[in-house]
C-alpha cells in the first residue's frame, strides 16, 4: 500500500438482517487500494456474511457498497471486479485443472490466446504448471486451494475475497500457504479482504485487522496496534494481548 492509493472497497452503513435477526449492524469499512484487510472474529460474528455482501452473493438490508468508486450495491457478482476463494475449494470435479481455471473466461467469451496467456501466468505464480491436466480428485488439499486461488487470479480482478481458505488444511500446509498468499499479495498488489478466525493468520497477513463481534467491527488497526493497544476486553482476549 502506498500513500497515493485511493479507496478500493467502501462499505457504508451496511446492515443485514436474516428475518428478525440483525447479523450486520450499520457497518462502515474503507479498504485502500492494494491493502490486505483481515476480518477476524469468532464463529458466527458475521465475517462470511459481510464478505458475501461485498461479493454480491447476499442482498444487503441497508447501506451501500462501492468498489473503485462505483456503487455496486445492486450489481451482479460477475460485474463487481472481485474474485472469491472459499474454504471448500468449489472446483469442478469432472474438469481438469486447466479447464477449471479457464471456465469463467470461456463463459465470458475471452479469446483463446488470451486465456492461454493468463493460465500460463497464474500457473507459474502459483507453481501448479505440472498439475494442469489433472483432475481435482488427484490433487492434495494444498494443491486444490492453489487452483482455487488461480481461478480468481486468471480473471484479473481488482479485489480478492478469501473466506477461511486455509481452514481445511493441516497446520504445516496452512503455514506454507500463508506465506504464499503473503507473497502473492506482494507480487500482485491488489486489494485483499481475508476472513479468518485464526489470530496467527490475521497477525501475519494483514496490513490492518478488523476485529468483529456480533456483526460490529470492534477495532480496525494495524496488527501491532491491535495487539498492544486493544480497545476493549473482547479484543484483548481474542488476540491474547498481554493484560
Ligand atoms: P462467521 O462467518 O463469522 O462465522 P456468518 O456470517 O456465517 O458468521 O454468520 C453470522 C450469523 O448469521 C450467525 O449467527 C449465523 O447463524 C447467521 N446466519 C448466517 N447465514 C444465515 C441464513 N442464511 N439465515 C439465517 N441466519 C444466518
Ligand atoms: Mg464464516
Amino acid at each position: 500500500m502506498t500513500a497515493a492509493n485511493g479507496t478500493s472497497v467502501s462499505i457504508q452503513n451496511l446492515s443485514l438482517n436474516f428475518g428478525a435477526v440483525s447479523v450486520l449492524q450499520t457497518l462502515n469499512l474503507d479498504v485502500a487500494e492494494g491493502e490486505f484487510i483481515v476480518l477476524l472474529g469468532p464463529s458466527g460474528c458475521g465475517k462470511s456474511t459481510l464478505l458475501n455482501c461485498i461479493a454480491g452473493l447476499l442482498d444487503v438490508s441497508e447501506g451501500r457498497i462501492f468498489i473503485k468508486g462505483k456503487n455496486v450495491t445492486w450489481e451482479e457478482p460477475k460485474d463487481r471486479g472481485i474474485g472469491m476463494v472459499f474454504q471448500s475449494y468449489a472446483l469442478y470435479p469432472q474438469m481438469t485443472v486447466e479447464k477449471n481455471l479457464s471456465f469463467g473466461l470461456r463463459v465470458a467469451g475471452t479469446p483463446k490466446d488470451e486465456i492461454a496467456k493468463r493460465i500460463a501466468r497464474a500457473a507459474e505464480i502459483l507453481q501448479i504448471e505440472p498439475l494442469l491436466q489433472r483432475k481435482p480428485a488427484a490433487l492434495s488439499g494444498g494443491q486444490r486451494q492453489r487452483v482455487a486461488i488461480g481461478r480468481a487470479l486468471v480473471r484479473d480482478v481488482d479485489v480478492f475475497l478469501f473466506d477461511e481458505p486455509l481452514s481445511n488444511l493441516d497446520a504445516k500446509l496452512r503455514a506454507e500457504l500463508r506465506v504464499e498468499i503473503k507473497l502473492l499479495h506482494r507480487k500482485l498488489l491488489n486489494t485483499m479482504i481475508y476472513v479468518t478466525h485464526d489470530q496467527i493468520e490475521a497477525m501475519t497477513l494483514a496490513d490492518r485487522i478488523a476485529v468483529m463481534k456480533g456483526g460490529v467491527i470492534q477495532q480496525l488497526d494495524a496488527p501491532q496496534t491491535i495487539y498492544n493497544r486493544p480497545v476493549n476486553r473482547f479484543v484483548a482476549g481474542f488476540l491474547g494481548s498481554p493484560a
